[in-house]
């Protein structure tokens, strides 16, 4: 199913993509997400049922098959 992006119309492509989601103070990936893509602005879209699956995984915080450490920026102090 293809339908058109409403920021540029352009048509989104089905793809499996990293989904990185922060959640309070925890960074949470997501890998192999299917979305639908913009082929134009890389806007993201999720089918309803995947949003569910997300937010599921994201609340229940089961044990996860590898982690990644993450670097933080801080740019209070930049101009
Ligand atoms: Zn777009």
């Amino acid at each position: 199913m293809t339908h058109e992006g409403p920021m540029c119309r352009e048509r989104m492509k089905g793809k499996r993509i990293r989904h990185v989601q922060t959640w309070e103070d925890r960074v949470v990936v997501f890998e192999d997400v299917p979305a639908e893509v913009c082929g134009r602005c890389g806007e993201v879209r999720f089918t309803g049922p995947i949003v569910d699956r997300l937010n599921q995984m994201l609340w229940s915080m089961g044990p996860a098959p590898r982690t990644m450490e993450v670097p933080v920026y801080d740019l209070s102090a930049a101009p």
